[in-house]
């Protein structure tokens, strides 16, 4: 029996990006879109261009730029929705609408206060007015696996009347089990007379952690298409993580006798580019991009993975990107061998950005012995969203003790001159940001902060992120160096700099005047 091909539609930015804590920039956004495109995902969802200019900007820029898979925009069953949903995704080669609607009785009632009836003339309006627009349209019914399943044949055989072509079936709320979803995609297969002219979507969450498995029983029963976020990101519990459902195909190749088309060798780094970007760690548990994912603990293991690794492994860590003899780097390795490593990683940069990121790499390796992929990678990422740096952090200064109070200064650069502030605080880390919310002149809101290390080791790497909100958003910041105090400022300094992008200086009476800009 051959393989059917099952398309993958990743939601990362758009499902992904409700996850709580979560704001991407657009540059970060058209970053990610590339990176999906790397990996040969089938359906790019860049957003929900009528939920605000920043979401609208995104979309027709990914639109614009990114060539490869289909773009597809989010609408209301609403003309203004997809009328603007049309307007951002337009520029696409392959743009697609995707228009969706609720139809369990709980959301009629207590959300659309729609009957039935109602909902069928709307679900059909909107479909035939996106595909007045596009010839790709995709229709979901919102809240489909809590609805009866008789209206929703008659809700999917309307909207492919009416021009849909792919019909997605949504466990918005993650409330299915795999057995019941897989009658549930039967019974639409045998109870919707057009079906054929469509493929049928599905788009799980992950609220009882069955997402994935979920969707694979959905596929076994015929669905065409899984939707799904790189790391499984996405509202409340997330979303399938598109890394498990396409190795488990990969892997169950003969059992589901299903494939997905996706580049798994790039699955490894575009979930550390998410993770970077979104600030959202991946635990080192997490199947297929977790750090323990391929690693062997017990003796017994791992004399048989070294014997072959067919005992232990059921797939191989350099199929989804991870290097198994991670060559060392050091302070000797010269730019070819760096730009080789480069290489060999899957990365290719234009001459300016390797000198770039060498220069980066020399001065880490004149303090870390061994540069491992790990800290390559970390650098790549560091200079991946490119945005108006405001501020860059020239120096700072720590003095602190298990007696004493922390107090910093630190020297922040911008295009108007330097900016100087002392703090004290708490420890090391709250004097910094209090010299840092100093020398801005402004009040920050520091809403969470984290720091882990790149890699294992005493000089390893320090990743620090910083979270900080303003007008109710919520603005992620990076920070990498192998001091963690110097990793904190930054992280901070990033965070700042990527509100200001946004939200543009405070005015002055917020301002509570710390210091001079000259
Ligand atoms: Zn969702």
């Amino acid at each position: 029996m051959e393989a059917r091909r099952i398309q993958i539609f990743d939601t990362t930015l758009r499902d992904g990006e409700q996850t709580p804590g979560v704001s991407l920039q657009t540059e970060e956004k058209v970053e990610i879109a590339l990176a999906l495109a790397k990996l040969q995902v089938d359906v790019i969802e860049a957003g929900f261009p009528v939920a605000s200019p920043g979401d609208f900007e995104a979309v027709s820029q990914i639109a614009s730029r990114v060539k490869g898979p289909t773009i597809a925009a989010l609408a209301r069953a609403t003309e203004k929705d997809i009328e603007t949903a049309y307007k951002a995704v337009k520029r696409a080669d392959k743009p697609r609408i995707h228009t969706f609607i609720a139809t369990s009785d709980i959301h009629l009632k207590h959300k659309l206060q729609m009957t039935r009836v109602e909902l069928l003339e709307r679900a059909e309006k909107a479909v035939r007015y996106a595909k007045s627009l596009v010839a790709d349209v995709e229709f979901s019914a919102e809240d489909a696996s809590r609805s009866d399943w008789d209206f929703l044949c008659q809700v999917y055989e309307r909207a492919i009347a009416a021009g849909a072509n792919v019909i997605n079936i949504p466990d918005t709320v993650g409330y299915t089990t795999p057995m019941e979803f897989g009658a549930l995609i039967t019974y639409i297969r045998e109870h919707v007379p057009n079906i054929n002219e469509a493929v049928i979507s599905v788009h799980c969450h992950d609220d009882l952690g069955m997402a994935v498995a979920n969707s694979l029983a959905a596929v076994a029963a015929g669905a065409g298409q899984v939707e799904c976020t790189i790391n499984g990101l996405g509202e409340r519990a997330g979303n399938a993580a598109m890394e498990e459902l396409v190795m488990a195909l990969q892997t169950r190749r003969e059992y589901y006798h299903a494939v997905a088309t996706i580049n798994t060798k790039h699955i490894y780094r575009t979930s550390r580019l998410v993770s970077a970007l979104t600030g959202i760690a991946v635990p080192p548990n997490k199947a297929v991009v977790g750090d323990n994912a391929f690693a062997h603990e017990s003796g017994i293991h791992q004399h048989g993975v070294l014997n072959n690794p067919l005992t232990y492994e059921i797939m191989s860590p350099e199929s989804v990107g991870v290097s198994r003899n991670a060559i060392v780097l050091g302070k000797h390795s010269g730019r070819h061998a760096f730009e080789e490593r480069l290489k060999y990683l899957g990365y290719e940069f234009d001459a300016d950005t390797i000198n770039t990121l060498f220069a980066k790499f020399k001065d880490l390796a004149d303090r870390k012995k061994m540069v491992f992929d790990r800290d390559i990678e970390a650098l790549i990422v560091e200079k991946a969203a490119v945005r108006p740096e405001w501020y860059t952090l020239a120096y700072h200064h720590v003095a602190s003790g298990n007696n004493i109070l922390a107090t910093a200064s630190v020297q922040l650069r911008t295009s108007a001159g330097v900016a100087e502030a002392a703090g004290c605080g708490t420890g090391p880390v709250d004097a910094v940001f209090k010299a840092v919310e100093q020398a801005v002149g402004f009040p920050v809101g520091l809403k969470d902060y984290q720091l882990k290390a790149v890699t294992a080791g005493e000089d390893a790497l320090g990743e620090a992120t910083a979270w900080i909100e303003r007008d109710g958003r919520i603005f992620s910041g990076r920070g990498l160096a192998i001091d963690v105090i110097e990793a904190s400022a930054k992280a901070y300094v990033n965070a700042i700099n990527k509100m200001l992008a946004v939200c543009g200086f405070p005015a002055i009476e917020e301002a509570k005047g710390g210091n001079n800009h000259g």
